[in-house]
């Protein structure tokens, strides 16, 4: 399996995937959503009772929603995320304990009527993990309402929960190879309608190709074309593959680190095998 890249960016990457089979890329994308480690919240602790402010007025910690909502989408904001940093907790040298290594820690506060946004988290291990998306709405406070928390991000993966999955619109596509027939094509252009993707358009008053990769293999313009010019036909063992994070960790990342959990996988399986030949 040979892999090269198209577009790579922060967070999203397009690849061509060679000498591959559709069990493979599915076990790539597999380890994508899977595999890939990230920080989440998972403990929030809320503060109860009534709180005073700097001017003496009285808030009550209390919000239109339950706490378990809150720390839901807590739960769910992307954390940025340092591999080379972080380890599971319950495999920490601090012994499950919580410390730099494996525990980020946040504190929330705001007092009504506002709206509570992820940038309102802010981390006690340093500026660096304020989440990227500071827009992300968590709850709005009414008039006298506040809120008070506590919250801890460990690593994880998605196979535990959907809140550690780093990588989403995860997917691949038959590489598309589509001709047409200049012979046969009478540049009427009913295949460009057809088309979606805008695969084809006039250049030099001519049906052309101008974007083969962006084919979804329909074949809406076979069916469209009236002179039976266009074919369109796609390759067993190459793919394009596409996907995004949701910003906690870089593309390049979450592709090398499931590329690596694929490696230790298949060799976990051959000595397997290896044990049972034995
Ligand atoms: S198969 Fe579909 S997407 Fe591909 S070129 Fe034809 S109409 Fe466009
Ligand atoms: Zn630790």
């Amino acid at each position: 399996m040979h892999i090269k890249m198209l577009e790579l960016m922060e967070t999203k990457a397009k690849f061509l995937v060679t000498d591959a089979s559709p069990e493979k890329v599915n076990a790539l994308r597999r380890a994508l959503m899977l595999d890939v480690p990230k920080m989440a919240i998972d403990d929030v602790e809320f503060h109860l009772g009534s709180s005073v402010d700097a001017e003496g007025n009285e808030y009550e910690s209390i919000s239109p929603v339950f706490d378990e909502i809150v720390a839901h989408r807590l739960g769910l904001v992307p954390i940025p995320t340092d591999l080379e940093l972080f380890g599971y907790r319950d495999q920490c040298s601090c012994g499950g304990e919580g410390c730099p290594s494996c525990t980020i820690y946040y504190s929330l506060e705001k007092r009504g009527p506002c709206e509570v946004y992820s940038g309102d988290l802010s981390s006690l291990n340093g500026e660096i993990y304020r989440p990227k998306d500071e827009l992300i709405p968590i709850v709005r406070l009414g008039e006298r309402q506040g809120i008070l928390a506590y919250a801890i991000a460990e690593l994880g993966t998605g196979r535990k929960h959907a809140k550690w999955q780093a990588t989403h619109g995860v997917g691949y596509k038959y590489y598309p190879t589509v001709t047409i027939d200049h012979s046969k094509c009478d540049n009427g252009g009913t295949c460009i309608k057809a088309c979606p993707k805008h695969v084809m358009a006039f250049k030099d008053q001519k049906v052309q190709v101008v974007d083969n990769d962006a084919c979804v293999l329909c074949e809406d313009c076979v069916k469209a074309c009236r002179t039976g010019a266009i074919t369109v036909k796609w390759s067993e063992n190459k793919f394009i593959f596409e996907f995004e994070t949701d910003g906690s960790l870089s593309a390049k990342v979450a592709l090398a680190k499931a590329l690596e959990s694929l490696e230790n996988t298949f060799d976990d399986f051959r000595e397997k095998v290896a044990s049972l030949e034995g």
